[in-house]
């Protein structure tokens, strides 16, 4: 045990299903083993505000099966300069915060890791993002909860699209990163599933329909992630589909931020309790600088620095499974 008595607890950026089930993990895990713990407000923005509360084990009941977070997020352009900095560690010596915990993604890391750097404040990041696009955890909270709010949309879009013949193409979250569009594209059942980590070409999206539509196929699911490059977007796909294969109706349903709300799935309870668990107990056995993750069901950390810059790759096994699936 070192010397840390208070910990502070904030989620940042993009906001997921599961951060509040991670801060009800930090604060009763600071409980239990009788350490203070605070609330802080709004992220960074909140640090540079003193927007600070104090929160016991009673604080956070009711809120594991709640979507958003209760301490709210926000992105903070101040805390990118010196001085933001510098107005937020006197607020948190001030308040006696000996270390925090940062819930959120690789941006918040970012600012958390120069934090360190800049004033040797004990950080510990908790990756909570629906996009599972973090280096060092196999999942990051949120992206479980994400899939299934995905294929329970996509299943009832196939009930319409096949009460009319309709080919639909669905537009998911994942501005750099395939792994909701892949994931939720095999478990609903998509005839096509477009990432931006493969550009097969619109030729080939167009061939592959076709050859459906003559094996019997009345109607077709394509989910595209938001930022795959196979058309400029995904109404000029519908409109060079359309143009192409006028044998379908062709309708686009954009998902959008439906996607990062919802009560958390179990999993994502579970991973956030486990983690939130690792990261105050990583403080108080004076280790910093570090991220949780899990791998191999396994509870581990990953330094901050390779978490923001290592890529997370797609599931080849994953795409051959769905080309297979979709004959
Ligand atoms: P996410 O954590 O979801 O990736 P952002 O990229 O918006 O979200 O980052 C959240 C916040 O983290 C930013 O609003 C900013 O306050 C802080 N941050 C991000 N990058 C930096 C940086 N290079 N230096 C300092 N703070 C940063």
């Amino acid at each position: 045990m070192n010397n840390i008595r208070k910990i502070g607890v904030f989620t940042s950026g993009g906001d997921s299903p599961g951060m509040n089930a991670a801060i009800r993990s930090v604060v009763r895990t600071c409980a239990y083993l009788k350490v203070e713990c605070i609330g802080i407000y709004r992220g960074y923005q909140g640090m540079i505000e003193g927007d600070f509360k104090p929160m016991g084990a009673r604080s956070v009941n009711n809120i594991i099966n709640k979507g958003g977070t209760i301490l709210k997020s926000a992105r903070c352009q101040e805390f990118r300069t010196k001085e933001g900095r510098q107005k937020a560690y006197d607020n948190l010596i001030a308040a006696g915060i000996d270390a925090f915990v940062v819930i959120g993604g690789d941006g918040s890391f970012t600012g958390a890791m120069i934090f360190n750097q800049e004033f040797d404040f004990p950080v510990i990041g908790i990756p909570g993002t629906i996009d599972n696009d973090i280096f060092g955890t196999t999942f990051t909270l949120g992206f479980d909860t994400a899939l299934n709010t995905v294929v329970e949309a996509i299943d009832k879009i196939r009930d319409t699209a096949s009460s009319h013949n309709r080919l639909f193409f669905v537009e998911v979250m994942g501005r750099d990163v395939g792994h909701i569009a892949l994931n939720a594209g095999v478990g609903a059942g998509a005839e096509e599933i477009l990432i931006p980590e493969e550009n097969l070409g619109r030729e080939r999206l167009l061939e592959s329909l076709k050859r459906s539509k003559e094996s019997g196929k009345s109607s077709s699911i394509v989910i595209v992630a938001e930022g795959d490059k196979t058309g400029k977007n995904i109404f000029e796909l519908k409109d060079y589909v359309e143009d192409n294969f006028p044998d379908y109706d062709v309708r686009v349903s954009v998902l959008g931020h439906m996607q990062r709300g919802g009560s958390p799935s179990c999993y994502d309870r579970v991973l956030a309790s486990r983690m939130g668990v690792k990261a105050v107990e990583s403080l108080l056995e004076g280790k910093t600088n570090l991220m949780v993750g899990i791998q191999d069901n396994e509870i581990i950390l990953t330094p901050i620095n390779k978490a923001i810059k290592g890529h997370t790759k797609i599931d080849k096994e994953l795409i051959r499974v769905s080309d297979i699936m979709s004959i």
